[in-house]
């Protein structure tokens, strides 16, 4: 066996997709991109119902003319680290504002949001500490379990009982335990039962990291996310955000209410070793962050295309992942066959949604996943729902 044979399961995927032929439900090519919601995909201009572009800030004016002023006056990248040449005034300046938005002493800015997990959660806990991490976490935060040298010990989603119970058997080391789990899970689009996990942190004296990466700019009165929205956030030690989802840029931020995050700097690989944000995407970032925080119509408008759309797929019959409405909408099917039939039924009616296939799913389950953004209008909901209609053959 040489170095390349383990790769021939994706092979086989890779051949069996070019035999498709047409647009590729992996990896789809956007050909030219003419809004936050609408690109061409093979050849016809397509409604983007797959995207992350929950606020629709990516073409909104103030965030542009913010990217392009940074180019100008301080280049197109940073060639450098934050511990080395790569700590500008903007990237301190970001860090600043969202931590004055949680009312909190601190906040890293990560090159990205997959970085910010890798980079926190390994930093946070080392040798003799433990991380109790929900099963159906995102990559990145499993990814972050793998590269710290603490115990990893998994506990059933969205289960406070089961966390309970493993919490319980750490004893006194629980006081050395740090809990991670997500506000809207990426793929159902299910919401964690953070009050009940917040009591459990308390009753063991654990540690509690929320990745609010769909959740933030979507809940709370100041959109930041799901802990303020329920008025937990005097009970969580650290919140992740993305800025690639709400905010439009590429980067990634923790903010804690503990000073000592700060410390993180001097001990985080995947801080220290990689390049800063480029000073466009940060200066956008900034302006998207002015508008989430004072962006009540936005979400206005994105809850109101939530509900519509939960309403009306449920009422066609689909079974969704989340019993309540929210950013994120997946369609669920046992058969893959089935969920790529409904994929390609959508894409040709000219509505691109995210096939996504085990063992990327949780439970083995196949998903078109739907996400809604403030900058669709009441056409583009109606025209998604009458394309799922006719998809449903
Ligand atoms: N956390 C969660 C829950 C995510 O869904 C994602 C991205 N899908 C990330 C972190 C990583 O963020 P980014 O894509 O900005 O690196």
């Amino acid at each position: 066996m040489n170095l390349l044979d383990k790769f021939a399961a994706q092979r086989a995927l890779a051949a069996s997709l070019a035999e498709l032929g047409g647009v590729a439900p992996i990896a789809t090519p956007m050909d030219e991109i003419h809004s936050a919601t609408c690109a061409t995909i093979g050849g016809r201009r397509t409604v983007l119902a797959g995207t992350n572009n929950y606020l629709g800030l990516t073409f909104d004016a103030a965030c542009r003319a913010a990217a392009i002023e940074a180019i100008e006056t301080q280049g197109t990248g940073t060639t450098g680290s934050r511990m080395a040449s790569g700590n500008y005034a903007s990237h301190r300046g970001l860090e600043k504002e969202l931590a004055e938005a949680f009312g909190w002493p601190a906040c890293m800015v990560f090159s990205t949001g997959y970085q910010t997990n890798l980079g926190v959660i390994s930093a946070l806990a080392d040798t003799g500490d433990f991380l109790l991490v929900d099963a159906d976490s995102h990559a990145s935060i499993h990814d972050g379990c793998r590269l710290s040298n603490a115990t990893t010990i998994r506990f059933r989603h969205n289960d406070p009982d089961n966390l309970d119970r493993r919490l319980q058997r750490l004893g006194d080391d629980a006081r050395r335990a740090l809990i991670v789990v997500e506000g809207v899970y990426s793929t159902l689009g299910d919401r964690a039962p953070l009050r009940e996990i917040a009591q459990v942190k308390r009753r063991h004296g654990a540690w509690l990291l929320v990745d609010e990466a769909h959740s933030f700019g979507i809940f709370g009165p100041r959109g930041l996310g799901l802990c303020e929205d329920l008025d937990l956030l005097q009970d969580v030690d650290f919140i992740v955000g993305t800025f690639s989802k709400s905010l439009g840029g590429v980067g990634g931020f923790c903010v804690g209410r503990h000073a000592d995050l700060d410390l993180l700097r001097f001990v985080s690989r995947p801080y220290i070793f990689t390049a800063s944000s480029s000073p466009a995407s940060i200066a956008s970032t900034r302006a998207a962050l002015r508008q989430l925080l004072d962006g009540q119509a936005l979400r206005a408008r994105l809850w109101k295309h939530a509900e519509r759309f939960h309403a009306g797929a449920g009422r066609l019959g689909y079974r969704l992942g989340s019993r309540t409405p929210g950013p994120v909408a997946a369609l669920v099917f046992e058969e893959r066959a089935q969920a790529q039939s409904v994929w390609q039924a959508l894409l040709d009616e000219g509505v691109y949604t995210n096939l996504m296939i085990p063992p990327a799913t949780p439970a083995g389950v196949s998903l078109v996943r739907v996400s809604l953004s403030a900058a669709h209008d009441d056409e583009d909901i109606g025209r998604i729902l009458a394309a799922l209609e006719r998809a449903r053959g």
